[in-house]
């Protein structure tokens, strides 16, 4: 089975992990169209206020 996944946060990620999880002979490809993948958009206030 190939599995593709779009979107490198945390929806993205949590799912090609619990797919991985399950089975560990699927090819899962993440795309992500940013430059930083599993970054915590929860924190962008944090680094706002530290600039
Ligand atoms: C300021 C802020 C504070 C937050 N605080 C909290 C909190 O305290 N607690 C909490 O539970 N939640 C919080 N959230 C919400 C939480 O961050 C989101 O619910 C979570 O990031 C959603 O994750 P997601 O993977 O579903 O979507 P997203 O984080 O939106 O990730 C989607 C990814 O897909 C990528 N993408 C989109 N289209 C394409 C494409 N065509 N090709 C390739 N890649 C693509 C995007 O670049 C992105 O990286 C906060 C959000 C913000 C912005």
């Amino acid at each position: 089975m190939k599995i593709i996944v779009i979107g490198a946060n945390a929806a993205g990620l949590s799912a090609a992990s619990a797919i991985r999880r399950m089975h560990k002979d699927w090819e899962i490809n993440v795309y992500e169209k940013d430059v930083y993948i599993s970054y915590g958009s929860c924190g962008f206030h944090i680094m706002f206020q530290t600039m």
